[in-house]
């Protein structure tokens, strides 16, 4: 018995600890560090006030014209990495803390001014970047050579693709500017009323957060009231999402035809641009998911049958394997103390450093998992600025899907990590790269289930990561894209 106690795993809090940077959402350094970046954002605006005249002959602009143009910009650089740093660790700050209580009182007043805050920044530095996005070739060549500004050379050259769409620095600053309260509050609206809704899931009333985890139950009444629940939930809010939906997309289509006036666009291009892909590889990608959509519909007949249904039903798609129900009684029980063991373990046969790395984020409390109420929903990665440090937020309650969830984000985590000594200017990534660090560790953790499955029980639990996956990818998010289009 001794020996059991002392090798039992340290048990690991899953509330993360941001301390270091902020004692509380009402801490008065936050009021501080605010002012400190309206300040610099002050100082900004005003170094990159000059580019606006610029802007409108960059193509003529000589790096000759003016031998100390470079030096301003390299100044205006590094400013904005310090300011980006404050900023950063502001705002991730903020909505870690509404993750864990969508209703604190404090972090709902910053987050707003902490996204008024961004907007003009954005707006301030407008007028360089029309400027470096007009400019010729030559200057571009002159200013990368300096070696304080090499780290914006990927950022430069992306945004030069842009070079055609490009409206005047004015309408551009006026654009980010009212984006704030137009386009970007609709996404505030949507965290608030999932943070919010509650529903009643067989007698009992719940968050949004501890439903969706009630989709994988072993019962599928409970799973069925948990769907019906959220989406009764929703119902009530019907008129405010469809005009958030209409209102984003209504955005989407008047800025794309705004920018079109030298080259036909379509409502696509920004998206595809800021995910770095063209056309073409989105277009590959969907296609792809129509031709195998078979093997989703396989995955889900196969599913349904195992659960004794004759079809799988739409709350069916996050059931846990049947083996579960009868081998450990009513629910999974995977501590979370497993769970890091278990994805240590298979990211060590990567490398040993993505294994400890698992076990690090565990130790120092970088990961919140605990269901508390008032959550929001989801799962995600996010990071600190300064010092560099990655938190993973989602809502673990001991089930294999959580066990994939994690393993997912600790793919996002550890991305971020090895990243960490690049220029945050060279760690800025669209979600198209992002998802392949995590489906990537997602993988290599599924791998190892499956090697170690000793019983066909075992192997049907791993097969049945695979189907739900096909499901999601070859169906849910497809038909996401297409009711988006339409
Ligand atoms: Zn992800």
């Amino acid at each position: 018995m001794i020996m059991q106690t002392a090798t039992r795993p340290n048990t690991y809090s899953l509330l993360w600890d941001n301390s270091q940077f902020f004692t509380g959402t009402d801490d008065p350094k936050i009021t501080a560090a605010v002012e400190d970046v309206k300040d610099a954002i002050a100082i900004l605006t005003t170094q990159c006030q000059p580019f606006t005249l610029l802007a409108e002959l960059a193509e003529d602009v000589s790096p000759d014209d003016d031998t100390d143009l470079i030096g301003k910009i390299r100044t205006i650089h590094q400013q904005r990495t310090e300011l980006n740093k404050k900023l950063g660790n502001l705002s991730t700050y903020i909505y870690t803390a509404l993750s864990t209580n969508t209703q604190d009182p404090h972090a709902s007043t910053w987050k707003p001014i902490l996204q008024q805050l961004s907007a003009e920044l954005s707006q301030a530095l407008t007028p360089l970047n029309v400027f470096l996005t007009r400019a010729s070739e030559v200057f571009i060549s002159h200013l990368l050579a300096d070696p304080a500004l090499a780290e914006t050379a990927f950022l430069i050259h992306h945004q030069r693709q842009l070079k055609d769409q490009l409206l005047s620095v004015s309408e551009e600053q006026l654009i980010t500017g009212l984006a704030t309260n137009g386009l970007h509050t609709w996404g505030n609206l949507y965290s608030e009323l999932a943070g919010t809704l509650k529903c009643t899931v067989q007698g009992e009333t719940m968050g949004l957060a501890k439903a969706a985890n009630l989709l994988s139950h072993p019962e599928s009444a409970t799973r069925k009231a948990a769907w019906k629940g959220t989406r009764a939930a929703w119902e009530t809010q019907q008129s405010a999402v469809a005009a958030g939906l209409n209102a984003i997309t209504g955005w989407r289509l008047e800025e794309t035809e705004k920018r079109a006036a030298q080259r036909k666009l379509h409502y696509l291009d920004k998206s595809c641009h800021q995910s770095r892909i063209s056309r073409a590889t989105l277009d590959a990608l969907i296609e792809t998911t129509y031709q195998q959509r078979e093997i989703g519909q396989r995955a889900l007949t196969a599913m349904a049958k195992a659960i004794g249904q004759p079809q799988a039903h739409p709350w069916d798609l996050m059931a846990p394997a049947p083996t579960q129900k009868e081998a450990k009684g009513d629910t999974e029980n995977i501590s979370f103390e497993a769970a890091i063991a278990l994805i240590a373990d298979a990211f060590n046969r990567l490398t040993p450093e993505m294994g400890d790395f698992a076990i690090m984020m565990a130790k120092k409390g970088w990961i919140d998992g605990a269901p508390t109420p008032n959550r929001a929903t989801g799962a995600y990665c996010t990071k600190f600025s300064d010092p560099r440090e990655p938190r993973i937020f989602m809502t673990y309650e001991n089930t294999m899907n959580n066990v994939l969830t994690l393993a997912h984000e600790l793919g996002h985590a550890w991305h971020n990590w090895v990243m960490r000594d690049l220029a945050p200017t060279q760690c800025r990534y669209p979600m198209t790269l992002a998802e392949t660090a995590s489906i990537f560790a997602e993988t290599l953790v599924r791998e190892a289930l499956m090697e170690k499955a000793a019983t066909p029980e075992q192997k049907l639990e791993i097969a049945w990561q695979d189907a739900q996956s096909a499901a999601v990818f070859l169906h849910n998010i497809p038909a996401r894209f297409e009711f988006e289009k339409r």
